[in-house]
């Protein structure tokens, strides 16, 4: 069953890989007997596009080595981000994991990936150096920038259509340098902690992200800072003159912790967009919306164009909004259609995703990687 327990799977079959060498030998016999794979670590993004498949479970690749002097870990397949921060911790750093750290790394990264850190350091996906794959043929390689830019683009945020990743390398962040809290109000302050929240997000340097997530019960704001405590306070201060938080944790936060509302929102049915802008309308709109929603600053490396970057591209929208299935009451004109890959919903497809231009470039690696569609995304690029 997947983490998203409400989507049907009518698979044929399931396979737990060990090793590398044995998800080449599935592939290769799915080759040969013209049958389709789908990888699966954990199902967080299931969209029960899976019928007829062969279910490819890599959770016993979890292995996870960090290098402390190039600041870089080495990450299998199946490994998650709680495993990954873990290791990283010990030798003082960190990674570009999402609010949830129960899913895996590669299908995070496959996708893109919106971290805390994707304001100062754009897609976590943009973190990665190297991939490890068995490419659709069931053959094996070590893929980077210099040795396949095309693969190495399209896995990059294109999703996980063109080859089964085996692990991954990845760059490290220094924790020291990292500062992070949650501060929680009641629900019924939505409407003041929205209008805080966008005073700072208008003027706030990259260094510093804000999320918002808001319960039944609960508006709570999390803060991470890639700098000190101190220089957190001043950019802050619309949210410190509120008063009246039910609770504070201004000490350096797990980063493994999820934000509750989205957790919810992912388990049963939900939905992304991208907000265009965040005028008084649209935050009226949020503060009398139905929770749960969850609402995030973009912008900053996320809205710059990088030639190094993978699928994901410039996104140049600056908020990002999760709610419940239906979209919140006249919201419709104030969001621009595009969903980032990994927040697709089961019904929606990549062409939500991407703009015409990488959606083709990603059509046309696929044609050329996996012409007999052997490998198959939870959203695939030809749908
Ligand atoms: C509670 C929750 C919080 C989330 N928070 C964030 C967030 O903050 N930021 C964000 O960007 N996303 C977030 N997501 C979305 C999540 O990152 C995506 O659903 C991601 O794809 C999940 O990866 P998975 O491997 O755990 O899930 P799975 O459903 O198991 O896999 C998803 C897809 O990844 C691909 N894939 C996985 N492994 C491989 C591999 N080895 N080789 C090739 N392709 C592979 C496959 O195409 C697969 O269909 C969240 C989801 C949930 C449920």
């Amino acid at each position: 069953m997947p983490w998203a327990a409400g989507v049907r799977q009518p698979v044929i079959a399931v396979v737990e890989a060990a090793d590398a060498a044995e998800v080449a030998d599935l592939v290769r016999y799915a080759a040969n007997a013209g049958l389709t794979i789908s990888v699966q670590p954990s199902g967080h993004g299931a969209s029960g596009d899976v019928a007829g498949v062969i279910l490819l479970r890599t959770g016993r690749m979890n292995r996870v080595e960090v290098d402390p002097a190039r600041r870089t870990a080495r990450v299998e397949a199946g490994a998650r981000w709680d495993g990954v921060l873990a290791e990283a911790a010990g030798h003082g750093l960190t990674g570009p994991s999402g609010s949830s750290a129960a899913v895996s790394v590669a299908g995070f990264v496959a996708g893109g990936g919106l971290s805390r850190f994707s304001r100062g350091h754009g897609w976590a996906a943009d973190s990665v150096r190297a991939l490890e794959v068995v490419g659709a043929d069931g053959r094996a390689a070590r893929v980077t920038a210099d040795t396949d830019a095309e693969l190495f683009w399209a896995l990059r945020g294109g999703g996980g259509d063109f080859a089964v990743i085996t692990a991954i390398e990845l760059d490290l962040l220094p924790i020291p340098h990292l500062h992070g809290e949650r501060t929680l109000w009641p629900a019924a302050r939505t409407g003041e902690v929205l209008r805080a929240f966008r005073q700072i997000t208008a003027t706030a340097p990259r260094e510093l992200s804000l999320w918002v997530t808001r319960s039944r019960t609960t508006v709570a704001v999390e803060v991470t800072h890639l700098g000190g405590a101190g220089d957190a306070r001043d950019l802050l201060a619309p949210l410190e003159r509120l008063g009246g938080a039910l609770s504070g944790d201004r000490a350096p936060r797990d980063l493994a912790g999820p934000a509750d509302a989205v957790v919810r929102a992912g388990r049963s049915p939900f939905r992304a967009e991208l907000l265009t802008h965040l005028d008084d309308q649209v935050l009226d709109l949020l503060a009398s919306a139905p929770p749960p929603l969850h609402l995030r600053h973009l912008a900053g490396a996320l809205a710059e164009a990088d030639p190094a970057r993978g699928a994901g591209g410039i996104l140049t929208e600056p908020y990002l909004l999760v709610t419940g299935p239906a979209l919140p009451d006249g919201l419709a004109p104030h969001v621009s259609g595009r969903k980032p890959y990994t927040f697709l919903a089961p019904g929606e497809s990549a062409a939500h995703a991407f703009p015409p231009s990488p959606l083709a470039r990603l059509r046309r690696i696929k044609d050329a990687r996996d012409p007999h569609r052997v490998l198959r995304a939870n959203f695939p690029v030809h749908q």
